[in-house]
């Protein structure tokens, strides 16, 4: 083997805090379902990769302009994004849900946010779903780049409600964050890793091929277990 034929280390860019998808722990690692199954998937196909951790919006971006090879985010597999990027087979089924602080008994429906505003993380599918219900509803949407900002805003008072992903709510309403979900989940996208439109598709190979191999032979659900617990 020569210079060129040198084994490539991917770049996969992946959100910052977006638990228990990715997040740091206590020393400051980057963890999460997301950074497990990829460093599994990582080793059962023999690929070297280096992780970027952008934030949600950047790294999608990242990846549309080519600066990364593939985005591992929580990102939900859409129609839209099917036009500019190619997904791996679903790893994780998601959809957007309406958040609120557990003490306000004021917010029980979507009726009652009219002309109040709603907390949204940019370029996400839970932005997109209070973007669609907006004028049929009366909001006003504010949006931010991280997470634990959707949180913040909502203790703060400063947005009645705020739209994430189902399990990233859940989760955090598991470890107290006091908040809570008056309504059910919307219909969304599963989670997909994410190359771009027509690139890299290797790499989505051995994603796939790696993925399979990991519910075959138990680690995915070892994963799993690791941060939603034996009953997910
Ligand atoms: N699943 C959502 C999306 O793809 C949010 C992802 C995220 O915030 N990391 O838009």
């Amino acid at each position: 083997a020569n210079a060129a034929e040198a084994k490539k280390t991917y770049t996969i860019a992946t959100d910052t805090t977006f638990p228990p998808f990715e997040y740091q722990d206590a020393s400051g690692n980057y963890v999460g379902i997301d950074l497990d199954l990829l460093k599994a998937i990582a080793e059962d196909q023999g690929f070297e990769y280096r992780l970027q951790p952008l934030g949600f919006n950047a790294a999608v971006q990242a990846l549309q302009s080519n600066n990364v090879d593939g985005v591992i985010a929580g990102m939900s597999i859409t129609d839209e994004r099917k036009q500019t990027f190619d997904f791996s087979d679903p790893y994780f089924e998601a959809g957007p849900i309406m958040g609120v602080d557990e003490q306000n008994t004021a917010i029980m429906s979507y009726e009652d946010l009219r002309g109040l505003r709603v907390a949204v993380k940019t370029g996400t599918e839970g932005a997109a779903f209070a973007e669609s219900i907006r004028d049929q509803y009366g909001f006003t949407i504010v949006t931010f780049d991280d997470s634990t900002q959707l949180i913040e805003e909502v203790k703060a008072g400063g947005s009645a409600a705020y739209f994430e992903d189902y399990p990233v709510v859940a989760y955090g309403i598991a470890q107290g964050n006091g908040m809570k979900t008056p309504l059910g989940k919307e219909a969304g996208g599963s989670y997909g890793f994410a190359v771009n439109k027509g690139q890299n598709a290797e790499l989505l190979e051995m994603f796939n091929a790696g993925l399979a191999n990991l519910r075959e032979n138990g680690k995915y659900d070892e994963i799993m277990a690791k941060y939603l617990g034996e009953s997910f």
